[in-house]
This record gives C-alpha cells, sequence and structure tokens, in this order.
C-alpha cells in the first residue's frame, strides 16, 4: 500500500477529533442537533488551520445516513456509510469542492450554479464548498449573490478564505461567518505526540516543540513538517536532527545571547553572531528565538508561578528570567521583532543580525553619559547624586580610586550611544503574587536601608565621619579629594596591601579600568565640575565637557593650552572648542587655549560618574542582599526573590 502523507492520514473524520477549534465545533454541533442550518457558511482562518476539514464534516453530518442505513442529520457522522465514506475518499457526487484560486471566472461559477437546480443524487443535500472564495472574480460573485441569498433547500454553500477582507461585503451579510484560529503551539505539541505514537515513530519532546513552533499555527503544515523530519532523521525524531533540518537555533546561542545583554558583554555577542554563521544557522530564527525566550521571560518576571515545571526549557528559562528587569525585557522583544522585520534591508543577514544585537546593548536603559547629559544635578558630586549610607559612600568612592568598579564593555557602549533613552523607565513593579510581595515591599521601601547593617567600610573611623559633617570642599569631585588626601599620606596601593584584602573589594563584580587620575586629567576634570556646577556651558559644548579627556596642560605657553581628546568628531566642532574656552577663561581668571583631538576616552568625567553610578547600585544591591530582615524572608518564602532592577540608592 502507498504511503500516505500524515496530513491526510490524519485528517480529522468527526468533530470530536478536530482539536483547537472547539468555538466552532460547538456552534456546529449545536446547530446539526437542533436542525437549525443556515443555508451559506463562510470559514475564515490562515492555512492548515482547517477550513476543508471543517466543510467535510459538514457535508457528512448532512448526508450522513448512519451505519444501518436509518439515521438523519446528526452532529457525530458515523463514518463507515457510503456517504461518509465517499465524502472522505472525496468522490461524493453531491458534494463538490471548488477552488476558486484556479476557477476564479464566471465561466465555472455559472456551470456550477446551473447544476444547483437538480436535486441531490444519492445524499439529503448538496454541498457546494468554494475555496479561496476571495480570488473569484467580481462577476463571479456577482452571478452567485441570488443563489446564496435564497439557495433551494437542499442546497449549502460552504465558503473559506484566508483573506476575508477581499470578500464583497454582499457575499459576507448572506454567510454565518466562522474564524478557525490559528493553533497554539502547545495543542500543536500534544497532537504531534498522539500522531507519532499512533505511527510507533520514536521521538524526543523537545523535536516535537521545535515542529510545533515551526507550524506556525498550522496543523498541516506540522504534520508536513513531521513528514519530512521523519524522512530526514531515519525514523527517530531526534532534536539535534530536527533543529539541523528547520535550521533552528540552538536555545544555547540565545541564552548565551541574553547572558551577554544582561552583563553588557559586547565581546560575548559580536562571537555568539560568529558561531551562528560558521554553523550556518540563521539570523531571522536567532531573533525569532530571541523574542521568543524574551516573551517566556517577561510571562515569569510578571507571574513567576506561570510555567510548567516539566517544560524542557522550565530550569534555563529560570535562571534567564531575573538577569534583565522587566523593562528591558520587553525592550529585548521589541527590538528583536523590529529587527527580524529589517534583516532583509542589512547588506548581509549577519551584519543585519549583528547590528541589532548590538542595538539591544546600546538601548538597554542604563544611567549613561547620555542620561546624565541631560539632567543637571547628575553633574553633582556623587554625595548628591548618588546618597547611599554614608559608609557606602566611602567604599564606594575608595573603590572607585583603586578599581574603576566598571567593565570594558560596559562604557564604550552606554557612551557611543547618545540617542539612549535618557531617563531610565520605572523599575519594574513587584510581582503580584501573594509569595513575592512580603519581600518585594519592605525592599522597595527606604525603611529597608535604615535598619539593615551595612557591609564593614573601609575606613570604619574616617569615613562616616567625612560624609557626615560636609566639609566645605564637599564641592570638590570626590576624585579630586581623593587625590589630595592620598598627597598627604601613604599612597593608596601601599595602604591597601597593608590591610586584608576586603571583601567589598574581592566580590566587586566590575573590572577596574579607571585608574586615578593623572595631574593634568585632575585638574581638567575639577574645572568641569565647576564649569557644570555654574551652569556655564550647555547643550553640546557641555557635552564636550563632559566627555573629554585632558591628555596634558601646557603651563608654560602663553596662553594656558589644554590638550583634550574626545571619541566623536562632532564634539570637536571649532563653535564648541570656542565657546567653551571662553567659558574657561572667564572660570580660570585668565586666557585659555583648548586643542583637542579624536582618539579613544578612557577616563572622562560622563565615564566617572557611571562608573560611580554602577558602584552605587552595587553597594545597595548588597546592603539589601545582606540585610538580616531581607534574607529572613528569603529563607522564609521560598519562591520569594528580590525582583531585579527594583533596588535603587538612595
Ligand atoms: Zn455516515
Amino acid at each position: 500500500m502507498s504511503y500516505i502523507v500524515l496530513a491526510r492520514k490524519y485528517r480529522p473524520r468527526s468533530f470530536a477529533e478536530l482539536v483547537g477549534q472547539a468555538h466552532v465545533v460547538q456552534a456546529l454541533s449545536n446547530a446539526l442537533t437542533q436542525q437549525r442550518l443556515h443555508h451559506a457558511y463562510l470559514f475564515t482562518g490562515t492555512r492548515g488551520v482547517g477550513k476543508t476539514t471543517v466543510s467535510r464534516i459538514l457535508a457528512k453530518s448532512l448526508n450522513c445516513v448512519g451505519a444501518d442505513g436509518l439515521g438523519g442529520i446528526t452532529a457525530t457522522p458515523c463514518g463507515v456509510c457510503s456517504a461518509c465514506r465517499d465524502i472522505d475518499a472525496g468522490r461524493h457526487v453531491d458534494y463538490v469542492e471548488l477552488d476558486a484560486a484556479s476557477n476564479r471566472g464566471v465561466d465555472e461559477i455559472s456551470q456550477l450554479l446551473d447544476q444547483a437546480v437538480y436535486k441531490p443524487v444519492v445524499g439529503r443535500f448538496k454541498v457546494y464548498m468554494i475555496d479561496e472564495v476571495h480570488m473569484l472574480s467580481t462577476t463571479a460573485f456577482n452571478a452567485m449573490l441570488k443563489t446564496l441569498e435564497e439557495p433551494p433547500e437542499y442546497l449549502k454553500f460552504v465558503l473559506a478564505t484566508t483573506d476575508p477582507q477581499k470578500v464583497p461585503v454582499t457575499v459576507l451579510s448572506r454567510c454565518l461567518q466562522f474564524n478557525l484560529r490559528p493553533m497554539a503551539t502547545e495543542t500543536v505539541f500534544e497532537h504531534l505526540q498522539t500522531v507519532l505514537n499512533a505511527e510507533s515513530v520514536p521521538f524526543e519532546d523537545p523535536a516535537l516543540r521545535l515542529l510545533a513552533r515551526g507550524a506556525r499555527g498550522s496543523m498541516r503544515d506540522a504534520l508536513s513538517l513531521t513528514d519530512q523530519a521523519i524522512a530526514y532523521a531515519g525514523g527517530h525524531l531526534g532534536e539535534a536532527a530536527v533543529r539541523q533540518m528547520l535550521g533552528a537555533v540552538d536555545r544555547g546561542h540565545g541564552v548565551r545571547i541574553v547572558e551577554a545583554l544582561a552583563a553588557s558583554d559586547g565581546v560575548a555577542l559580536v562571537r555568539t553572531v560568529d558561531e551562528l554563521r560558521a554553523q550556518g544557522l540563521s539570523a531571522a530564527g536567532t531573533l525569532e528565538e530571541l523574542a521568543d525566550l524574551a516573551q517566556q521571560m517577561a510571562v515569569l518576571q510578571a507571574v513567576p508561578q506561570a510555567i510548567d515545571p516539566t517544560h524542557p526549557d522550565a530550569a534555563v528559562l529560570q535562571g534567564l528570567a531575573p538577569l534583565l528587569p522587566a523593562d528591558e525585557t520587553q525592550l529585548l522583544y521589541s527590538i528583536a521583532l523590529h529587527g527580524r522585520a529589517e534583516l532583509a534591508l542589512a547588506p548581509d543577514e549577519y551584519s543585519g543580525l549583528v547590528m541589532v544585537l548590538l542595538r539591544m546593548l546600546a538601548f538597554r536603559p542604563a544611567g549613561g553619559a547620555a542620561a546624565s547629559a541631560v539632567r543637571p544635578a547628575a553633574a553633582a558630586p556623587i554625595v548628591a547624586a548618588a546618597p547611599v549610607p554614608a559608609p557606602a559612600v566611602a567604599a564606594s568612592r575608595e573603590l572607585l580610586r583603586t578599581s574603576g568598579a566598571v567593565s570594558k564593555t560596559t562604557v564604550p557602549s552606554v557612551a557611543q550611544a547618545p540617542s539612549a533613552p535618557p531617563v531610565r523607565p520605572e523599575p519594574p513593579r513587584a510581582s503580584p503574587t501573594p509569595m513575592a510581595a512580603p519581600v518585594a515591599a519592605p525592599m522597595a521601601a527606604p525603611t529597608a536601608i535604615s535598619v539593615s547593617e551595612p557591609a564593614p567600610p573601609l575606613r570604619p573611623a574616617a569615613a562616616p565621619a567625612a560624609a557626615a559633617e560636609t566639609p566645605p570642599w564637599d564641592d570638590e569631585p570626590p576624585w579630586v579629594r581623593e587625590e589630595s588626601e592620598s598627597s598627604d599620606g601613604a599612597r593608596p596601593t601601599a595602604r591597601n596591601e597593608s590591610q586584608p584584602p576586603s571583601p567589598e573589594v574581592v566580590d566587586a563584580p566590575q573590572a577596574a579600568d579607571i585608574p586615578a587620575p593623572h595631574p593634568a586629567q585632575a585638574r581638567w576634570l575639577a574645572t568641569v565640575q565647576q564649569l557644570l556646577a555654574q551652569t556655564k556651558v550647555t547643550g553640546l559644548v557641555r557635552e564636550l565637557a563632559w566627555q573629554a579627556e585632558c591628555t596634558g596642560i601646557d603651563d608654560a605657553a602663553d596662553p594656558v593650552c589644554w590638550q583634550l581628546r574626545v571619541e566623536r568628531e562632532s564634539l570637536r566642532q571649532a563653535s564648541h572648542r570656542e565657546r567653551l574656552q571662553a567659558a574657561m577663561s572667564e572660570l580660570l581668571g585668565q586666557p585659555q587655549r583648548l586643542e583637542i583631538d579624536v582618539g579613544a576616552v578612557t577616563d572622562s568625567a560622563a565615564r566617572r560618574d557611571v562608573a560611580a553610578r554602577s558602584q552605587a547600585q552595587a553597594q545597595a544591591e548588597r546592603v539589601i542582599r545582606n540585610d538580616p530582615v531581607v534574607q529572613q524572608l528569603l529563607a522564609r518564602y521560598p519562591s520569594a526573590r528580590i525582583v531585579p532592577g527594583s533596588v535603587r540608592p538612595r
């Protein structure tokens, strides 16, 4: 016996077998049992959702005579009488399927309607099924209208279309319309399990999930893909084989991309794309995978218990969900979707993918240089900008000076993204579940910080006093003060070596890459702080001061010459330089001259601000994490967790 493809072999033969369209089944079943039948039905929905199948079952229900030949109209056709068998086999004389895509002219419709005057040959009803009805020409529609409005009582019309917008209103108004929905991935997955068990084909669940997802809501596509996969994999449906066949992206790549984004690790992102290219995996598939991951992460962030623990990706998703705050997850989802649409416009697929991933990195709503540029308060010293508890401030200053406290990849990405959202969106709300609430609430409340026991500061005696009494030189930027302090006493490195390594320094997550400023840079940074504090410069001139690094000062020259460096050519315009020069001359009481070149900037007021913020953030998170009350709550409620992004330094 010849092989019958799965989609045909497992075409549902009764309403009970039809999956995923319960609303249509119920309406039709009720109409059939109550004998309240409309004369024309219109089924809409994308390909492969069951329009033709429903039509055939309806035709059988109307014409079935039962196994004993005595039955009437029924919602449960027997499947064994000659009418049922003939309709299933597509050879019933009174059931006519017309494909309007290939018979769209008025002649074909006229021929069909000419036959309508004759009573059914063997059955109770003639059923005319016109598929893709929107393809009919206008004259063909017009020819049909009269019969469609008042057909003989033995004639039923079933119209099907994937595009109801193109069906004339005059036709729509004469039909009872049913919308067949695309199948949920889970529904397709379960159906594939049933089919493969019936076929005795061994399979792996993740492989079926891939096929179900690849079918995009179409059961026929799912079964066709499964047929193809069985042939491809040689009988055993393994995940690896199906992945290869679909060109689907290994979940691991998607996970690595999310992790790299969470860590702001541009290097890892680019490396992952290289791997994808090497394996010939599609960029569109990667973005689809990312959108899928982001969607599931978002669900998990909002409703932690929503995930089915038996889901094959449950563990992975539970690990990923806390990595990004809810707002960034939304952003990731949105960029992945839009990026996929513009892949076709990119010079090549992979450069398009790189750009989309880098955009995710660039648009991460972190308080970067661009953000502080529009908020004058951000230019103030750390004490004002991020008032964390005093020991924390002291510790963060210490760290800022000794370790830089910001990773290499964070800084360039933030600095190169001038169009990034300037103000960080609101942090995600605490999870609405009762289990998470007890922890989320005290964590967000400022009292949580006041009852906390701060981590031991590096200089227990001096630090709180320094922050508390607000010394007169508090206008100076902290790094300037640190510089002057350390020049009085021992060098910072010497002092650190004399102490046991502090846990604060050891577990600081960021790499050290902003060292203490050299003397010229320290003077420059102090000048910038004064300029900004006195609001002497605005707009792009302010941005120039904020982003520039000083590479040297020639005090011997007349006027004094400052060598500055910026990363963006656009900041180097002569007009900006002249205005900054004028502001500095006024501030310092004598003429100053600026020379600006373009190059890599490793130290600037903007970078120090970013470093200080991320340090304050890390410190605040550490304080919350070490807080005894929070720890008690976490221990008491197993599903409680600290909502990522909800901790903010005071
Ligand atoms: Zn029957």
